[in-house]
């Protein structure tokens, strides 16, 4: 592990096999220095274990970075369920999992991710108590952390906007979504309330056709969409998905979404930024949902102080895309200078 390209000073990296359940995880903590170290589980049908123990590598370093850059008082990490699960085993895979947690003796906090849940994590807290994004309680902050993050999405676009275009309003650009699941299609609902335009892929017909429905998006081809004519591309799918080759490739000026690790190497920024592509730094963007999820883990029920925090993802990507534009640096590298400023003990 200590060799994988992805390992980065990561502090501790849990395997867990439960041959019971048949659940198979990783669990990896990048850093505990802000406090426990939180970020979401993950249900993925991944290539192997090594693929896998990348994913969770890359995802917690990107969780310590996220938390940190949003001022939050966690450190970061992220669990990998290495899938399928069949769903008659689903709840005793996610039980098991909770118990993996608490054996951390809450050094991770555990939360939704792509693939999982506030079901399973309903599940996941009949085991522990280091677990957050659970359902709503009447009158409290919780649950679902999609349209949290949807909302501090469309806020970035909104100050990627400002910075490129120079314009004020979302009205009449034309934006690409690729992925409409759960903050996908929360932010088409944000966007399309603005005056946006639509254009929008999905490798599940249900969801693009809902789109057509709802909002009269445009649809294309998966292979299509990041490379579509369009002034916003909002990834909201995968990582990995911005290869110097899509950079090469991309039409719209701003690339700016949810999705975590959108570039695949360092390189795929440099070709963006040779070609005056503003990217919005995917853990500044979308840490909407965290900044929620801290707030429920905290019981801060405060829903105002919680739309102060993510308001704030605005006027941070400003001054990310200032300092890059004047010190001509990559934007990433302007937001990780930043963020590892703040990953000391607080
Ligand atoms: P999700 O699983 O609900 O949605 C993902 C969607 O992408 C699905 O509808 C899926 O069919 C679609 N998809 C998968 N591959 C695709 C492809 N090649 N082309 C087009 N569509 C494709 O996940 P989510 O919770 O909406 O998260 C989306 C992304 O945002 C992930 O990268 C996640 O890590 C990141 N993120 C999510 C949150 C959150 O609050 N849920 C917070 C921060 C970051």
């Amino acid at each position: 592990m200590f060799d994988l390209p992805a390992f980065d000073a990561h502090e501790k990296v849990v395997d867990v096999n439960d041959p019971e359940t048949g659940l198979k995880a990783i669990i990896a903590i990048h850093s505990t220095a802000r406090g426990p170290a939180a970020g979401g589980c993950r249900l993925w049908t991944y290539a192997g274990a090594s693929e896998a123990r990348t994913d969770a590598l890359r995802l917690s370093r990107g969780m310590s970075y996220k938390n940190a850059m949003a001022d939050l008082p966690f450190g970061g990490g992220k669990a990998v369920i290495m899938g399928p699960v069949e769903p008659h085993n689903r709840e005793a895979v996610f039980a098991a999992f909770g118990r993996a947690v608490d054996s951390l003796g809450g050094q991770y906090i555990t939360a939704e991710d792509v693939g999982v849940g506030v079901a399973d994590m309903m599940v996941v807290a009949r085991e522990t108590r280091y677990v957050s994004g659970l359902a709503k309680v009447k009158g409290q902050v919780g649950g679902d952390p999609s349209p949290f993050t949807a909302r501090g999405v469309r806020i970035g676009i909104e100050a990627a906007v400002k910075a490129r275009l120079n314009r004020d309003s979302l009205d009449g650009l034309r934006i690409a979504v690729q992925g409409l699941g759960h903050v996908g299609g929360y932010l088409c609902d944000e966007l399309y309330e603005r005056g946006a335009k639509l254009i929008v892929a999905d490798i599940n017909a249900v969801r693009t056709e809902e789109m057509i429905d709802r909002y009269g998006a445009e649809v294309v081809d998966v292979k299509d969409i990041l490379t579509v004519e369009a002034d916003v591309v909002a990834p909201c799918a995968l990582g990995g998905i911005i290869t110097p080759e899509v950079a090469e490739g991309l039409r719209a000026g701003i690339v700016a979404g949810a999705a975590n690790n959108q570039l695949s190497t360092a390189e795929a920024g440099a070709v963006l930024q040779r070609r005056g592509v503003l990217y919005a730094p995917d853990y500044v963007i979308n840490a909407g949902g965290i900044i929620a999820v801290s707030a429920e883990y905290h019981e801060q029920n405060d829903p105002a102080a919680i739309d102060a925090q993510i308001e704030a993802i605005g006027p941070r990507l400003h001054d990310i895309f200032d300092r890059a534009r004047k010190e001509h640096r990559l934007t990433q590298d302007v937001a990780d200078t930043l963020a590892r400023a703040k990953m000391v003990r607080v």
